[in-house]
């Protein structure tokens, strides 16, 4: 199984509700689709969505650097030299993480492929159902109680709350949908880089003394506030998870050993794809830290992957935020992982088992 070409697309699918974070508004998911073809016949597929704030790419950058600085050194290669191909991938340029997950996710779809076994099956195997919470966007108190209500009335038993934008009036959103899903759900909540460490510290010192459990606390501080985390993870109860202060395995190996995070967020946009997720998920175990397999906003190629890998990593994967497709009005591809609200089922067929994907434009 030799690669012949690789041709790049578009997708673009509507979101049911717009999602808002401290960082952005977004109203559709536009993501780069990858499209890896063989002599054999076979068809790779992967995916990336330009989050240039928070991982650099853009729809521009990404095209750049798959075409003219990584295809020409994969035209040719047998699918089977999956290391080599992986080390290609990660070492043609610095960063560029999106592009290199794209690549890396269509990829790995043709080493599964070739050896005839649904991805996860493939990494070792594991359960072929996962549950995934729901994101809660940032929002007027009012709407954000009305989407948990609505959430939890769809099955969803874990919400991720997004917060960040003023710490007064974070902690009302956080009390106002806590007292309307109290016993029903869980509450994450993910602050997007919107909180200072003190600010954080006496946030969730409010919110614990109100008797509020949450789950955890996602990224309160800015990313590179390594320090911050710390400064944080020394004073509360409350589990602390790194997101945007953990890329790849340097920086999980570094928060585990500083003590700056409890758990670690995993997304194949941010560690350049399946290998390098991997190798995360093999070091937080071996430190018994748990990881969370997250997602951007994203359709069901690279949250296929995600998915995937979430399975084959349970032993250090325990918790898995990946409703990035439910999110979507319709699903991006025929064939593949199926998404039913908090259910997630993993297809049975070969790869990522996608047959076919939809509204895909061409580049
Ligand atoms: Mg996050």
């Amino acid at each position: 199984m030799k690669i012949t070409d690789i041709k790049l697309g578009t997708i673009k699918v509507p979101l049911i509700t717009p999602f808002k974070t401290a960082l952005r508004t977004v109203d559709a998911v536009e993501d780069l689709v990858v499209i890896i073809e063989t002599d054999s016949g076979h068809i790779g597929y992967g995916e990336a969505p330009p989050t240039s704030v928070i991982t650099g790419d853009t729809m521009g950058s990404m095209k750049e650097a798959i075409l003219y600085h990584i295809k020409p050194r994969l035209l040719g290669v047998e699918i089977e030299n999956l290391n080599y191909i992986c080390n290609v991938i990660q070492k043609a340029m610095v960063n560029n993480f999106s592009a290199k997950a794209a690549l890396e996710i269509a990829v790995y779809d043709l080493w599964s492929q070739m050896v005839n076994l649904p991805l996860y099956k493939a990494l070792g195997g594991g359960e072929s159902k996962l549950t995934t919470d729901i994101t809660i966007s940032v929002d007027y108190i009012d709407k954000m109680v009305s989407d948990a209500v609505t959430a939890v009335d769809a099955g969803y038993e874990t919400l991720k709350v997004k917060v960040g934008k003023d710490i007064g009036l974070d902690i009302e959103r956080v009390k106002a949908v806590h007292a309307a899903v109290d016993g029903k759900a869980l509450i994450r909540l993910d602050a997007n880089q919107g909180w200072t460490a003190k600010e954080t510290v006496k946030a969730i010192n409010t919110i614990e003394n109100a008797g509020i459990h949450l789950e955890l606390v996602e990224q309160p501080v800015k990313g590179d506030d390594i320090q911050g985390l710390k400064y944080i993870y020394d004073r509360v109860n409350t589990p602390i998870m790194a997101d945007e202060s953990s890329f790849g395995p340097r920086q999980v190996i570094e928060l585990i050993q500083q003590q700056a995070a409890d758990i670690i967020n995993i997304k194949l946009m941010k560690t350049g794809g399946i290998s390098k997720a991997i190798q995360i998920a093999d070091i937080a175990s071996i430190y018994g830290v748990e990881c969370m397999m997250g997602c951007m906003l994203e359709s069901s190629i690279s949250v296929s992957a995600a998915a995937h890998l979430a399975s084959a990593k349970s032993n250090a994967i325990k918790k898995v935020d990946l409703d990035g497709p439910v999110l979507c009005q319709y699903p991006s591809i025929k064939g593949g992982v199926i998404f039913e609200q908090s259910d997630i089922t993993l297809n049975d067929t070969p790869g990522l088992g996608v047959i076919s994907v939809e509204n895909l434009t061409l580049l």
